[in-house]
């Protein structure tokens, strides 16, 4: 064989449909092998099908190896009973691959009012009307596709936090906090366990032109919150977690919620709400409601006008 020639430089990009049940494990999954460049699209019409995409470099990935990657993320998918189907491989020249990254993403209304829109993308005519938020796709959960997000969003439309003081704990992408100050929240202090969700949070409010005033992000979690807050106690906790994070925090909410002061709970499978609820009756705490969305809940909470914190 002769001189051998430059190793031409281009992407695979992966498609494949699936279940909005998996999207997590899968982005996990993708993660843990080191693929960053993902992205999902779906439909408002079919939220469950999703269409996940998946960009490689040539180079680094053979066909075997490409092979042996969608043979791994069947068990995910066995494991959920859900299938993945139209796989698809479909060459993308280098200079492209962002290109074609931005277009997967679309705006993408949440409730009556409420619209997320990556950064990048102009204001459909037909939303208009909606409240805009935007995102810049990035590594920090929370792109708004997620069940409990929307559940989250959805309360807040319906219950608008009004010159209110609000707690985001578990910040992410930072979008409950560009929905509750966009619908009238006067200040928001949110924390996250995660130095990028931190950084991402922080981007996105000054994507959003918030007044810098309005918005604090700390990494963190309940402790460093209530250092931060210095006794200022704030009106309403939107915290989506897992359940058994919830768990963890509920004894430390009274120490930054004011008497009366709303909680909006969700990260939880539906079959957790009642033991969750449970344990907040437990506290003291008034059970407003539990709404449900796909296997998933949110549990509205309040904090009772008088009584003793019950540690
Ligand atoms: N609020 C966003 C993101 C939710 S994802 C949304 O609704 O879309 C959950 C986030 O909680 C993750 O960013 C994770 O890093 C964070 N988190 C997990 N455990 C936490 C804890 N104990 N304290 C604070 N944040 C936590």
């Amino acid at each position: 064989m002769g001189m051998s020639l430059p190793k031409s430089k281009f992407w695979w990009q992966l498609v494949f449909t699936s279940s909005q049940d998996i999207e997590e494990s899968i982005f996990w999954k993708l993660e843990s092998i080191g693929i960053n460049h993902v992205a999902v699209q779906f439909s408002p019409e079919d939220p469950q099908q999703r269409t996940f995409f998946v960009w490689l470099l040539s180079f680094e990935w053979s066909r075997s190896d490409r092979e042996n990657l969608i043979n791994s993320l069947k068990p995910l998918a066995d494991y959920f009973d859900v299938s993945i189907s139209k796989v698809t491989w479909q060459k993308v020249e280098d200079e492209d691959w962002s290109k074609s990254w931005k277009r997967v993403w679309q705006a993408d209304p949440v409730g009556e009012n409420l619209l997320i829109l990556p950064a990048w993308l102009e204001v459909p005519q037909e939303y208009s009307h909606r409240l805009i938020l935007r995102l810049d796709p990035g590594s920090a959960f929370g792109t708004g596709s997620h069940p409990t997000t929307r559940l989250c969003l959805e309360a807040l439309e319906i219950n608008p936090p009004l010159n209110l003081r609000v707690a985001d704990i578990g910040c992410g992408s930072g979008v409950l906090s560009l929905a509750a100050l966009g619908l009238g929240a006067s200040e928001v202090i949110g924390v996250d366990i995660d130095s990028s969700a931190v950084r991402a949070s922080i981007d996105n409010s000054k994507l959003n032109q918030i007044d810098a005033t309005r918005f604090n992000f700390f990494l963190g979690s309940a402790e460093v919150l209530i250092a931060q807050l210095q006794g200022k106690l704030v009106d309403l906790i939107l915290c989506n977690t897992l359940a058994p994070v919830l768990e963890e925090l509920a004894p430390n909410f009274d120490d930054f919620l004011l008497p009366n002061g709303r909680a909006f709970l969700s990260g939880l499978l539906i079959d957790q709400a009642p033991e969750l609820a449970k344990l907040f009756e437990d506290l003291g705490w008034h059970v407003i409601s539990c709404v449900k969305k796909d296997n998933w809940g949110l549990l509205e909470i309040q904090r009772p006008n008088i009584g003793k914190k019950h540690k």
